[in-house]
């Protein structure tokens, strides 16, 4: 892969990172244990509950990512980066502009 692309790649990667940095710290803040009787307004404390699971699954997902997206900085310098893991055929770079975490090409990803 030509360098260029790489570079390309790599700041597509620093500013999801930057992005996800700011949804964990907005979601850290919504996913705090629930005071027992602790006054929430109109929303009930079981609402309150079930917001928290939901924030806690996006808080769960956003770090996964995180972490994917920090391993995608170093899968970049490797040689066979941007050939399928699979099957080895290129990856098009419209894929790995998106997720450039992807190990596999569309064909294989679908099985
Ligand atoms: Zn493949």
């Amino acid at each position: 892969m030509e360098d260029s692309k790489k570079a390309l790649l790599k700041e597509k990667i620093y500013k999801d990172i930057k992005k996800l940095d700011k949804k964990i710290e907005e979601l850290k803040d919504f996913t705090q244990p629930i005071e027992p009787d602790c006054a929430i307004g109109r929303i009930s404390r079981m609402d309150a509950i079930n917001n928290k699971t939901v924030f806690d699954a996006s808080l769960r997902n956003s770090r996964k990512r995180k972490k994917e997206l920090e391993h995608a900085i170093k899968l970049i310098e490797e040689k066979n980066y941007g050939l399928c893991f699979r099957c080895g055929a290129k990856i098009p770079f419209d894929r790995l502009i998106i997720r450039p975490e992807v190990r596999v090409c569309v064909e294989c990803g679908k099985v």
